[in-house]
């Protein structure tokens, strides 16, 4: 059966909505270390690492050890009724990690779960329906998660389950924040919100969900230090602070383990998924004790925090605390970003990112108009070349990168080439 058989049989069967990246989609069929190979035998450099999935790389013996230990037990699944060591001691390990006082963990299968776990925390805990959250922030895919998502391109629907109002954040390129300084942004974030508030919420709101780099979003992000100011006026009203780190956690972005940490506060919850499973389907919340406990009714999860996952995380956790890979991903963040910058084509608006998350804005030269074609370009040369990378971003015209945390400073530059050439071909497309 060919890759186009079963594209067809995809298309057949799945929904329409799910759409793979390329004009020629990929068949993985294998993996080892920061690199993928498809059913018709090509290898390439994995630059996106699954959709920041793959956080240590393909194909980890500890992983895999720690997995098959588990599954010779003939345990796989999980349920409130009985208890559960693996669960058990890899909540230990992230309420320790969280860095939120007095912190409960409770585990689910993926971000999407995660978050409309924390949404329901914050709702019972605070007696009230009413949620804040941020424009172009995505959250995952389910009724409740995507009723926050704040762009409705990406949560395709206009019903939603519960009562929002956005904040302004991110973007700074165009829009509202587009050429202030850090302060003034802050600042302008800061009287947003009161207004937000004051003008479309009863004040008596349930929480704030944000991301602290917005992933889907084109990894955007606000000045450090603006959840702290933000988190004032949270405070003020007793509304609660959400960090939905399923992107931004475990070290990604090199110089902190959260991406919360940047801005000297701490939120009342954290949402974490997609590196620490390294594949495997694991996400949950970290919640300060008294909110964890407010939920009263009987919970039951089939399985959240199943023996196998719980026995990947915490061998993932392992391998990325021995081996340093927030320092990795620092060193070799650093790397990419200096050479990215360093191109300099007039399609190119804007290097960022931090650590290993890492973004390029492309525009048409001389403006700040978007430039989908060009990022599309930049991605189908990037294949042809071996080397995968992700897209995204409010306009769809920025490339996106996060590649395992494992990544060497001779696979970066090896995908940088690529990248430069890839750039170069896209520029003179244009010109
Ligand atoms: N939150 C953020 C910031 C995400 O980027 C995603 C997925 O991309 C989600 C939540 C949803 O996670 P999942 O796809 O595991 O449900």
């Amino acid at each position: 059966m060919t890759t186009d058989d079963l594209l067809a049989r995809h298309r057949a069967v799945m929904p329409n909505w799910i759409n793979p990246l390329y004009a020629d989609p990929i068949e993985l069929v294998s993996g080892s270390g920061a690199r993928v190979t498809d059913a018709a035998g090509r290898t390439y450099l994995d630059f996106f690492g699954g959709v920041l999935t793959t956080m240590i790389g393909y194909d980890i013996p500890e992983i895999a050890d720690a997995v098959r230990r588990q599954l010779d037990t003939g345990i796989a699944h999980s349920s409130t009724l009985y208890l559960i060591r693996k669960q058990v001691e890899l909540a230990e390990r992230i309420a320790k990690l969280s860095g939120i006082p007095n912190a409960k963990v409770f585990l689910a299968n993926s971000g999407t779960e995660a978050n409309e776990t924390a949404l329901l925390l914050a709702t019972q805990f605070r007696r009230s329906n009413q949620i804040l959250a941020v424009r172009n922030s995505y959250h995952g895919r389910s009724f409740g998660a995507l009723g926050v998502t704040g762009n409705r391109g990406w949560s395709a629907s206009s019903l939603t389950p519960v009562n929002v109002s956005y904040i302004h954040s991110g973007e700074r390129l165009r829009g509202i924040f587009a050429g202030l300084s850090d302060a003034d942004y802050i600042e302008r974030s800061v009287a947003d919100l009161r207004e937000v508030l004051a003008t479309t919420t009863s004040g008596d709101v349930a929480c704030l969900i944000a991301e602290p780099i917005q992933g889907v979003g084109g990894f955007v992000a606000p000045p450090d230090g603006f959840f702290g100011e933000i988190k004032k006026v949270l405070d003020e009203h007793g509304i609660l602070w959400v960090s939905d780190e399923v992107q931004t956690g475990w070290g990604r972005t090199g110089e902190h383990f959260w991406g919360y940490q940047a801005h000297d506060a701490v939120p009342d919850m954290l949402t974490f998924a997609k590196g620490v499973g390294n594949g495997f389907a694991l996400g949950g919340v970290v919640a300060r004790g008294d909110v964890m406990d407010s939920l009263t009714a009987t919970s039951f999860n089939t399985f959240g925090g199943n023996p196998v996952s719980s026995s990947a995380g915490s061998a993932v956790l392992d391998y990325l605390l021995d081996h340093d890979l927030q320092g990795n991903a620092a060193r070799v963040g650093a790397l990419l970003h200096e050479g990215l910058r360093a191109l300099g084509s007039p399609v190119v608006a804007e290097v960022r990112g931090k650590g290993l998350m890492i973004a390029i804005e492309f525009v048409r030269p001389g403006t700040t108009d978007p430039a989908p074609a060009v990022a599309l370009r930049v991605l189908e040369e990037c294949k042809a070349h071996g080397l995968l990378v992700g897209k995204g971003g409010l306009h769809g015209n920025v490339v996106r990168m996060g590649p395992p945390l494992t990544l060497t400073e001779a696979e970066a530059k090896e995908g940088l080439d690529i990248l430069a050439d890839a750039i170069r071909a896209a520029t003179d497309a244009v010109a």
